[in-house]
């Protein structure tokens, strides 16, 4: 039976800095006409990649496919050193959208392998942002979840770094079994406040509501932590990647209030399109009504300028074609490349909003 009354948006969540400039830079680029490419795919959401090749952004897997006097977007988690070398030496104009976090973390890294230090890096391997960090501290011991962490050795002089979005709690417990194995132990805490604070807001909407869902890529450390936190508190919760997966109302169970909650990659608008799914297909006759209202509302009381999907001013020339060929979701209609950008942005911050631009 169909019981879902309305909808919660976690506050501040939506794209982190970090996703967010490098989107944008990838953004700028193409529009000032230049051949843009992205290392990789810049975030692993669907609407977002769609609205960048709508704008002539090309996502590549190597520098090798990169046409020489392109330009090349580095993402937000990095690259390593060698890689950056081999796109000037190709004469590519590399644009930097390396999260002036990680950059920090990056030379905090450099650091400890010039004072000699055995560094344990907290991380998932594979990941860009290990890889990158790899580059620079190749003799790096690589852990990740906490049957790991015998493999690691006992040293004279150690010292733990991590991967920006890992757990708090983790970094924190791998730093009290490391005290154990070293003389001198060398602490530095690169965890990301975005993640801290993404899990607060995520936990805070958990205890409020009857159902969480959370948006976000399957393999994404935070997104899964997002997940388990929910747990934790004791409210039942699904995981997801795209509204479209939500296919059985009869998961809400007699839930009346729904929260959504995403990743740092997830643009806000990909939670108010699930938002609104959700009351589409679970919620009672007059909430069905008014989902898309419902769903605009709790995107308006969770959005903040540190939320928005985009810096960048909007963009009608851009919007108005993409739009007219249906080439752009709405996520990215609505991220501040077409009119309804101001959608995202609360009514009631108007001023802060357009202070951040
Ligand atoms: S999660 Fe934090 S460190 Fe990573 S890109 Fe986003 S803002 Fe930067």
């Amino acid at each position: 039976m169909s019981m879902v009354q309305d909808v919660r948006i976690a506050k501040r969540t939506g794209f982190c800095y970090g996703v967010r400039e490098a989107v944008d830079k990838a953004k700028e680029a193409a529009d000032a006409g230049k051949l843009t490419h992205t290392l990789g795919q810049v975030v692993h959401n669907e609407g977002v990649v769609a609205g960048l090749n709508a704008r002539g952004v090309v996502s590549i897997a190597s520098l090798e496919e990169a046409e020489g006097g392109s330009t090349v977007v580095i993402r937000a988690h990095g690259v390593t050193p060698a890689v950056r070398e081999s796109a000037a030496a190709r004469g590519l104009d590399v644009i930097d959208g390396t999260c002036s976090w990680v950059i920090a973390e990056q030379k905090q890294l450099q650091r400890l392998v010039e004072d000699g230090y055995t560094i344990v890096l907290l991380g998932t391997p594979n990941h860009p942002e290990v890889v990158g960090l790899l580059g620079i501290a190749p003799d790096a011991i690589v852990v990740d979840e906490e049957e790991d962490w015998d493999s690691i050795p006992r040293r004279k002089r150690m010292a733990l770094i991590t991967q920006s979005t890992q757990p708090p709690w983790k970094f924190e417990r791998l730093a009290a079994r490391m005290v154990h194995l070293a003389h001198e132990l060398k602490i530095v805490n690169t965890v990301c406040p975005v993640t801290i604070r993404r899990q607060e807001d995520t936990v805070e909407t958990a205890r409020e509501v009857d159902f969480m869902v959370v948006v976000g890529g399957r393999s994404s450390a935070n997104t899964k932590e997002l997940t388990r936190l929910c747990e934790i508190v004791g409210t039942p919760v699904m995981q997801i990647e795209h509204a479209r997966d939500l296919v059985d109302p009869a998961v809400f169970g007699e839930a009346r209030l729904v929260g959504v909650t995403g990743g740092t990659s997830t643009p806000i608008e990909d939670l108010e399109l699930v938002a609104e799914r959700i009351l589409d297909m679970a919620g009672t006759p007059g909430a069905q009504a008014r989902a898309r209202e419902l769903a605009f509302e709790a995107l308006n009381a969770a959005a903040t300028p540190a939320g928005r999907t985009t810096s960048l001013p909007v963009n009608p020339r851009i919007s108005a074609q993409a739009a007219h060929e249906g080439r752009l979701g709405r996520s990215e209609r609505d991220a501040g490349s077409g009119p309804a950008a101001a959608a995202t942005v609360p009514a009631s911050a108007p001023a802060a909003a357009r202070a951040a631009r």
